[in-house]
């Protein structure tokens, strides 16, 4: 059967692009390596009803596409851990500290971070996020790493130290390897005071499940979802007649591609009759490795030593926070997703609960239940956001995020910095025009 579009891939770019395409009236079908539909974002269900995220969970205020969509879905956006009372804990391998300043800052030192953050905001207002190879100094900017660029604005070695911790709890790569340009422009998406504003960018949580939305709109394009479809190679065709092939060698075939598939898995398609150069930079693209593991309490007992549940640490755990209700969140950074892998399967919760035991006490030892997801290694996503090394802005270029209709790309790599708000951001732009070409 021809369809008017195959969206490639139900993660959340994939989906809201196919259900705007059909409230546009075409003919849709959606395609799905996995079993399920969500992509990076998934859910399990504790005995007691409390749902536990095992990818993608929290979004801001500034993350406009997201709730938009979650509202029009009937969901309910109430604040997430930012809002918890309680110290922020720092954990390094000389000591653990709570609130500011962290215990490794000496005279000075708050000074420093104060001087380089601003700079950091300044140089960032000057960014274009839609055009960052517009920037007179864009190609330095590019080769020169946060880290470098720090030290040459006089970072002491403390700040520096402050800056890369905060860094690896987002489990976004090491500043040491990270572009300047590509924080700058993630910056400049999202302007704040600090050089990541935690309200703008992770104040709000969807109360019924961050997975939930993804499954409500997989429940409104009932029908249209196959799952267990991986995609192996897509033929564009002008016009019309592409053709996409499953593994099993079943052919389908449709007037338009939408590609909403992360770049590794992507590079494993084999995708012909789009230009050489739309391809090198799709395949130029990167994500940092890392892995979620969540610890299911019956109480949010870090609360008892005044502490929010929130922090960043040194350890295989780059960060915890609480996701609701006595459910602690972790990342494993790209830096330690090989130490974590090293570590003998049976013994890996073991030693993620000795970290967090070591920010939060004994009980920590005690979960009801546990989880760990190791999205880096997982086939249908080779990672878990999309990563810019220094050079990999201007080597992706400004055909990021680009379209060679009729083949559409859109997912969270597509826009400046991954998150929810870039797959839906980008699956709507997607969706608006290929609706708009017809
Ligand atoms: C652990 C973790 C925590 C995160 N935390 C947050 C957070 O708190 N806030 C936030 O905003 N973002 C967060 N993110 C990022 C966010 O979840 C993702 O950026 C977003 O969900 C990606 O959506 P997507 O549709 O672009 O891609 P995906 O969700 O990856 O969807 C792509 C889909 O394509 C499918 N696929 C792959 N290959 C094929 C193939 N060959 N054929 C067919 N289908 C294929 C995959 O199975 C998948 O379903 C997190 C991500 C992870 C992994």
């Amino acid at each position: 059967m021809n369809h008017d579009v195959i969206v490639l891939g139900a993660g959340l770019a994939g989906l809201v692009a196919a259900r705007d395409l059909a409230a546009g009236g075409a003919d849709v079908l959606v395609v799905e390596a996995r079993d399920r539909v969500g992509g990076r974002v998934e859910q399990a269900a504790l005995p007691d009803g409390r749902l536990v995220q095992l990818g993608g969970e929290v979004v801001g205020r500034a993350h406009t596409a997201y709730t938009a969509l979650a509202e029009e879905l009937g969901l309910t956006l109430v604040p997430s851990y930012v809002a918890e009372p309680g110290d922020l804990v720092r954990a390094t391998a000389e000591g653990i500290s709570a609130g500011d300043p962290p215990h490794w800052f000496g005279p000075g030192d708050d000074a420093c971070h104060e001087k380089v953050t601003a700079a950091f905001s300044a140089l960032a207002g000057g960014v274009d996020p839609d055009d960052p190879w517009g920037h007179p100094d864009a190609r330095a900017l590019d080769r020169l790493s946060v880290g470098d660029w720090l030290r040459g604005q006089g970072a002491t070695p403390a700040v520096v130290r402050l800056w890369e911790i905060g860094q690896l709890a987002l489990a976004d790569g090491s500043y040491e390897r990270t572009s300047s340009l590509a924080a700058l422009r993630k910056h400049a998406a999202v302007p704040g005071p600090g050089h990541y504003d935690y309200e703008a960018w992770e104040g709000l949580r969807v109360a019924e499940g961050s997975a939930t939305v993804a499954l409500r709109m997989a429940a409104e394009l009932d029908g249209r979802v196959r799952t267990g479809a991986p995609v192996e190679a897509v033929a564009v065709r002008r016009p019309g007649g592409c053709t996409v092939r499953l593994a099993g060698g079943e052919t389908l075939t449709a007037g338009a591609v939408v590609s909403a598939l992360p770049v590794g898995p992507l590079r494993s398609v084999a995708v012909t009759g789009v230009t050489d150069e739309r391809l090198a930079s799709l395949h130029r693209q990167r994500h940092a490795l890392a892995a979620k593991f969540t610890a299911a309490y019956d109480r949010p007992f870090w609360r008892d030593r005044g502490l929010s549940g929130l922090s960043e640490c040194e350890g295989i755990v780059g960060s915890t926070w609480p996701q609701s209700d006595g459910i602690l969140s972790a990342l494993v950074p790209p830096e330690r997703y090989g130490v974590l892998l090293g570590i003998p399967g049976p013994s890996r919760t073991d030693e993620l609960l000795a970290d967090i035991a070591r920010l939060y006490g004994e009980e920590a030892h005690r979960p009801l239940a546990t989880y760990l997801r190791l999205w880096g290694t997982d086939p249908w996503t080779q990672g878990y956001v999309t990563q810019w090394t220094p050079g990999d802005v201007m080597a992706v270029g400004p055909r990021h995020g680009t379209h060679e209709p009729p083949f559409y790309v859109c997912g969270s790599d597509q826009w400046v910095a991954g998150y929810m708000e870039g797959a839906v951001r980008t699956g709507r732009a997607a969706a608006e025009e290929a609706l708009r070409r017809g």
